[in-house]
């Protein structure tokens, strides 16, 4: 008898260790690999840690009645009314992502490239999954619409059915944020054909412009799925807290309750502590306010600065609107490329690794095309590498011009203006 192996390690987790190792091994990376918005902890969140840290029971699997009312406030304040039945928590939203591809029915829709781990949560779930590029002269996290139209005539063609299309507003891995017109199209594309939306809507908090943000649950209230959490905007992955806001209807509803059983057999609920955490964050109060406006300043400015270092090298790059990534398409030095026989994006991610000592992430690893000169560039991990250091970060007016930010950006700029001969 042998292990079952159902998926293998997720790409964005498996090169960060690889990554870290290296680092600690002495070699001087450039780590632009991995999605973790580095920055530290407010004073004010930490008391919420501690005075939740006596709360040692399980709890309602949905969580605590005080964590979703104050989830239902913060989503309110986003023209989203909500009430706090329609909530979930859960340690992460990645569960709830998994919990949710689990249960809405069909095969899902995604556009490509899209974050790492919806492809293969749809796999675990035994789900198909139906790629359709992104507009190549539009923002990311949102399929093309002629392309998405195509694709469905093609499913239904092959006597499939797509239900549910997953969409990233902002988007990882092009740190862009679709435009009302995008998010709209979208939406009535699936409207008329019947399908549910997932919007992971994780980074919405650091679009440069968040009150822009247009939120297809605004659009299709009664078949939009909203996810999101507080590892990008506070900046508290590895405290695991997530939450999902589910329609106001009987089948949203019936995904929740579908949900809850799924929760219930998996993780029980998110940690106690953590919902202390997530109730005194998503109430707003203004520390936090201003820190998460702290922290979009820095990602904005951290990742303009680094598109403005691309884009002097010649390489294409939508510019950010959103998060902490790039893009870039390597396609304008091709040539140079393939001379070092580089010809996709997995060679690409090497070939900036062992001739440069800058780590990013093939697009291939976001269900981009292998031959697509694409890579997706993290800029998070650049603020510091002492807490003090990402402190002056936060609080800098300019970041991108502190010493040691500058100077990682200029590695940057500096390795792809050598890509030309
Ligand atoms: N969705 C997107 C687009 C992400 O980039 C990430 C984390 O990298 C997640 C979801 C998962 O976040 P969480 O920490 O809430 O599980």
């Amino acid at each position: 008898m042998s292990v079952t192996n159902l998926v293998p390690p997720s790409a964005t987790l498996a090169v960060n260790e690889r990554l870290r190792r290296l680092i600690e091994a002495g070699r001087p990376i450039l780590h632009l690999a991995f999605g973790e918005a580095g920055l530290p902890v407010p004073e004010a969140v930490l008391d919420a840690l501690r005075s939740g840290g006596p709360d040692n029971g399980y709890g309602p699997v949905a969580g605590s009645r005080e964590a979703r009312a104050a989830a239902a406030g913060w989503f309110a304040r986003r023209r989203l009314p909500t009430d706090p039945d329609q909530v979930v928590l859960a340690p992460g939203s990645k569960a709830l992502l998994w919990a949710l591809l689990s249960v809405l029915p069909g095969d899902v829709v995604l556009p490509a490239p899209s974050w790492v781990s919806y492809a293969a949560q749809a796999a675990l779930a035994g789900k198909r999954v139906w790629s359709v590029p992104i507009a190549t002269d539009g923002a990311g996290g949102v399929p093309d619409p002629a392309a998405l139209e195509q694709t469905l005539a093609d499913a239904a063609r092959q006597g499939a059915r797509p239900g549910v299309l997953v969409l990233t507003l902002p988007d990882n891995p092009t740190g862009t944020v679709p435009s009302a017109g995008e998010v709209r199209r979208t939406v009535e594309i699936a409207e008329a054909h019947g399908l549910s939306l997932i919007s992971d809507e994780i980074y919405r908090d650091l679009a440069h412009e968040p009150g822009e943000v247009l939120s297809p649950a605004e659009l299709m209230p009664e078949r939009t799925y909203v996810t999101t959490g507080l590892s990008k905007n506070m900046a508290l992955g590895g405290w695991r807290i997530g939450l999902v806001r589910v329609p106001d209807t009987t089948t949203g509803r019936a995904a929740r309750e579908a949900m809850l059983g799924l929760a219930s057999e998996v993780w029980s609920s998110a940690p106690a502590p953590m919902q202390h955490v997530a109730t005194y964050v998503l109430n707003e109060p203004p520390e936090v306010v201003e820190h998460v406006a702290s922290s979009r300043r820095l990602h904005r400015s951290t990742a303009i600065a680094a598109h403005a270092r691309l884009v002097a090298a010649g390489i294409s790059c939508r510019p950010p609107t959103g998060g902490f990534y790039l893009y870039p398409d390597f396609e304008p030095v091709r040539p140079e490329l393939a001379e070092q026989h580089v010809g996709g994006g997995d060679a690409l991610a090497t070939h900036l690794l062992e001739r440069y000592e800058i780590g990013v992430l093939s697009g291939v690893a976001f269900g981009d095309q292998p031959a697509a000169l694409r890579c997706r560039i993290a800029t998070s991990l650049l603020y510091g590498k002492t807490e003090d250091e990402r402190r002056q970060a936060l609080a800098a007016e300019e970041p991108a011009e502190l010493p040691w930010i500058k100077a990682s950006l200029d590695r940057l700029g500096s390795a792809v203006a050598g890509l030309h001969p």
